[in-house]
């Protein structure tokens, strides 16, 4: 639950309002897509959702919590356990193989080795790319990568997948691959999907659009 939410980029004397003012409700399961012109503010709004920023003004709240009130150990708690965060530009460790990437949180998590390893292997399946487990980034293309973001985020079992255009550095036929596995997750285990995108395929599967403009929902 989103309310009055502002925010601004600070530097020093000078503070540049990125949102001015949004409210929203996403429930469970929803599939919403956010759209807007460049620099309207989805960026910043999925970032203070994935808690990557922290909320300066109005409030959040994710289930009953108020984000405002998390300690810095709950709001990492919410982010590890709750959260799938997929960025434009996948942001894999280039060292770390595909199945490596995906694990590497779950290890943070403590989780057992059997398990992990299952889930890895069970969110590659997913994506389809269990065949390319032992490969690094480097050697994958931009919409297998995208898989390997994929698969991380759902290897952790989150009740909410967040996603900065995720198709923008993919060919559309990628591109839609891609949204046809967040439709899936979306279907098949109710994960909330809030996706940003200019893209006019990606708003089709979604079932909600909001459109920021000049940092409010219009
Ligand atoms: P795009 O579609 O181009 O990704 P957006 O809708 O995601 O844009 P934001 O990236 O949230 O928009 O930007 C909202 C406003 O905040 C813009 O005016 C932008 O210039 C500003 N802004 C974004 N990130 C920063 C930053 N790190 N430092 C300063 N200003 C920023």
């Amino acid at each position: 639950s989103i309310r009055d939410v502002r925010f601004s980029y600070d530097f020093g004397n000078l503070k540049a309002p990125a949102l001015n003012g949004v409210s929203l409700d996403i429930r469970q399961g929803d599939f919403i897509c956010l759209t807007g012109p460049s620099g309207s503010g989805k960026t910043t709004l999925l970032n203070l959702l994935g808690l990557i920023e922290a909320v300066q003004d109005g409030d959040i709240h994710f289930n009953t919590n108020s984000l405002k009130t998390l300690t810095e150990r709950e709001k990492n708690r919410v982010r590890r356990y709750q959260i799938g965060f997929v960025f434009q530009t996948f942001q894999l460790f280039p060292v770390l193989t595909a199945a490596e990437n995906v694990e590497y949180f779950l290890t943070r998590q403590g989780i057992p080795t059997t398990e992990r390893k299952n889930r890895v292997k069970d969110a590659l399946a997913a994506v389809g790319i269990l065949d390319q487990s032992d490969k690094k980034p480097a050697e994958m293309s931009g919409g297998q990568r995208q898989r390997v973001a994929i698969a991380r985020a759902i290897a952790k079992r989150p009740r909410v997948i967040i996603a900065d255009e995720p198709t923008a550095n993919l060919d559309q036929a990628t591109g839609k691959g891609v949204m046809e596995i967040f439709a899936k997750l979306n279907h098949d285990h109710q994960i909330s999907l809030i996706i940003s995108s200019h893209d006019p395929m990606v708003q089709s599967y979604s079932r909600h659009q909001v459109r920021l403009v000049d940092g409010k929902i219009c």
